[in-house]
């Protein structure tokens, strides 16, 4: 079977540089079209086109000894046709690696990550074949990745462009089955604190970079076993992976993640750790991600079963893909016995909240804003939250409704996490991606007719649902703190009073305020970014003229604002009259189904596990 061979040297990492060469045996030349190669525009799970190519350096096909290198003529923003020569060939080229985020590559004197989408040329037409990624790194730094090593042949422990291998290197050898195992695992490596331990009798590990100085809370390996717990508990008790790899990049600031089949990278702030907040924050980025090894990475939409790497895959489904997955999320630390009932409705809360301040739910719907993904969500700007909604915390506000409506039309028999582990059955499991109609029918067969009408109200049209009444049905009161304020509808940018956002329809919106006008004044008090907010509690009144003075592109401006009353922040408050119905579906719903314990044996990977997490 024809092989593809990468080499891949960091072994100088402060260069910012990575060196690679790719060997394609002739029989892979033959298959590929037109002996073309291509580098993906994009990452799975991260739905913008990225433009990966743009960090390459020239590709080069090298030929033997005293040959000069030959380039490749580029025909396409991503693609690099071979000249025509007998046999195998070697292609070399540079790749600058510099973004530290969980889709991108980068290197450092400190640590190096990469996404193989953002490194690997590919054959066109080839992404069945296996490849051999040869990695030579700075001694002294371990590696963690979800592909499988290999043992090196004699001349493979070779670098790049060097004779023999420098002595302040060492050479590891991973193996992908095809392109998409190739994609869907990124590599990380530097001075690595590690962690591996079994859950329901499979490894896992979780690996740190970053940290510093600061230490991983010793409760980071018993939460994490309580998530996978409760994850898997969602889908019916087994994991559907056979080992999973937390990567965690710990930075000064950040917060994100992705998801891979059978691991995740997690970046986070490092300080946040030892924050109450930040640490239910990260063990909730981690359950997100942990939830998508069922939801987005195994049962997908149809048009997401095979991915086309080079351009846009458009879906309709993102609100139920990352929707579902964001609302599971605090739900799993809730159930895993993390988070306390009362932390996991004030950051429920938020995401209402959110919801009431996003215009954009009155013009694009759900469904529409998955869709348009590629060029809204990731992409937002100041007109962003009036023209679209974000398919995550409207997903997972839509979710909650949805869960609560089947509770209550099944009378607490059946909730939103039977239709996800019926779907992952029907489709997933049959070898098949889903379809709306899918989740429909199984909707149908979970909670009847009035469940399918409440999904197509929620993520078709106009997201606005009676929250006092579905909150009710599980006695809860939603309840607005300090609603009543005097609201202007701006949001100012973080150094100061210059407008970042008008929200359509508000007080400031309709008195003719814009996006990058600086407030100067109100009434005839100036404003600056730390004392606006006192100015307006002392001066604005609801229904009453307000005179802004402000500054357009250099030019003085007055505008009058009439200041509408503020929704002020929803509080979720359990009801204590509730009757026993409600009762009954409240604890049904905030169920902490996983207590916690103790971690299963430790593993067999060859690192000790220490009883306490030592990172
Ligand atoms: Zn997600």
């Amino acid at each position: 079977m024809a092989e593809l061979v990468f080499r891949i040297d960091a072994g100088e990492p402060a260069r910012r540089e990575l060196e690679i060469s790719l060997e394609i045996p002739a029989e892979a030349l033959a298959a590929s079209a037109d002996r073309q190669l291509f580098l993906p525009t994009w990452t799975p799970g991260s739905y913008l086109v990225r433009e990966y190519a743009r960090q390459l350096g020239p590709v080069e096909v090298v030929g033997g000894a005293g040959d000069a290198p030959v380039r490749c003529q580029k025909v396409a923003k991503n693609r690099f046709r071979l000249p025509a020569t007998q046999g195998a060939v070697r292609v070399r080229y540079r790749v600058y690696a510099h973004e530290l985020s969980v889709r991108t590559a980068h290197v450092d004197e400190l640590q190096a990550y990469w996404n193989h989408a953002c490194l690997l040329l590919w054959p066109v037409g080839g992404e069945n074949l296996a490849a051999r990624i040869i990695v030579t790194l700075p001694a002294g730094w371990s590696h963690a990745c979800a592909l499988p090593t290999a043992t090196l042949a004699a001349d493979e422990a070779v670098a790049v462009e060097t004779v023999a291998e420098r002595p302040t290197t060492r050479t590891i050898c991973l193996v992908a089955s095809d392109l998409d195992r190739a994609i869907d695992a990124p590599f990380l490596a530097g001075k690595l604190q590690r962690l591996d331990w079994d859950v329901l009798g499979v490894p896992h590990s979780i690996v740190c970079s970053g940290l510093g100085s600061v230490t991983a809370p010793a409760t980071l390996q018993q939460d994490f076993t309580a998530i996978v717990q409760s994850a898997a508990a969602v889908f019916g008790g087994s994991l559907p992976y056979e080992r999973y790899l937390f990567q965690c990049l710990f930075t000064d600031s950040g917060h994100g993640g992705l998801e891979h089949a059978d691991s995740t990278t997690l970046l986070m702030s490092r300080t946040a750790l030892h924050d109450r907040k930040g640490y239910l924050e990260f063990v909730s980025l981690a359950a997100h991600e942990l939830f998508h090894a069922w939801n987005v990475k195994r049962m997908r939409p149809r048009e997401l079963w095979r991915y086309d790497y080079e351009n846009e895959n458009y879906t309709r489904l993102l609100w139920l893909m990352e929707g579902w997955t964001a609302y599971f999320d605090d739900l799993l630390t809730l159930r895993a016995g993390i988070a306390s009932r009362e932390e996991y409705l004030r950051a429920f809360a938020g995401n209402l909240d959110r919801m009431r301040g996003n215009q954009g739910r009155f013009v694009l719907s759900l469904e529409e804003s998955s869709f348009d993904a590629w060029i809204r969500l990731y992409r937002p700007d100041e007109n962003t939250r009036n023209s679209s909604q974000n398919y995550y915390g409207n997903g997972a506000v839509a979710a909650a409704c949805l869960d609560l409506r089947i509770r209550k039309l099944t009378a607490g028999a059946n909730g939103l996490e039977v239709v996800a582990r019926r779907l992952f059955e029907r489709t997933f499991a049959n070898g098949r991606g889903y379809t709306r109609d899918d989740v429909d029918a199984v909707l149908l067969d979970v909670a009847g007719t009035a469940a399918v009408e409440t999904l197509g109200h929620l993520v078709d049209g106009t997201l606005d649902p009676d929250l006092q009444q579905v909150f009710a049905d599980v006695g809860i009161a939603v309840i607005d703190d300090g609603a009543g304020a005097p609201f202007l509808g701006l949001t100012f940018d973080a150094s100061g009073t210059t407008v970042a956002a008008v929200q359509r329809g508000s007080a400031a919106d309709a008195a003719g305020i814009a996006p990058q006008d600086e407030l100067l004044a109100l009434q005839d008090l100036r404003v600056t970014g730390g004392n606006w907010r006192a100015v307006l509690k002392a001066v604005a009144r609801v229904g009453e003229p307000l005179t802004m003075l402000y500054s357009r592109r250099g030019m003085i401006g007055t505008a009058v604002a009439v200041p509408s009353a503020g929704q002020g922040s929803i509080r979720l408050r359990p009801v204590p009259g509730a009757t026993a119905e409600q009762v009954a579906l409240r604890d049904g719903w905030l169920a902490t189904a996983c207590a916690k314990q103790q971690p299963d044996a430790a593993g067999d990977s060859g690192n000790a596990a220490p009883s306490e997490p030592r990172m």
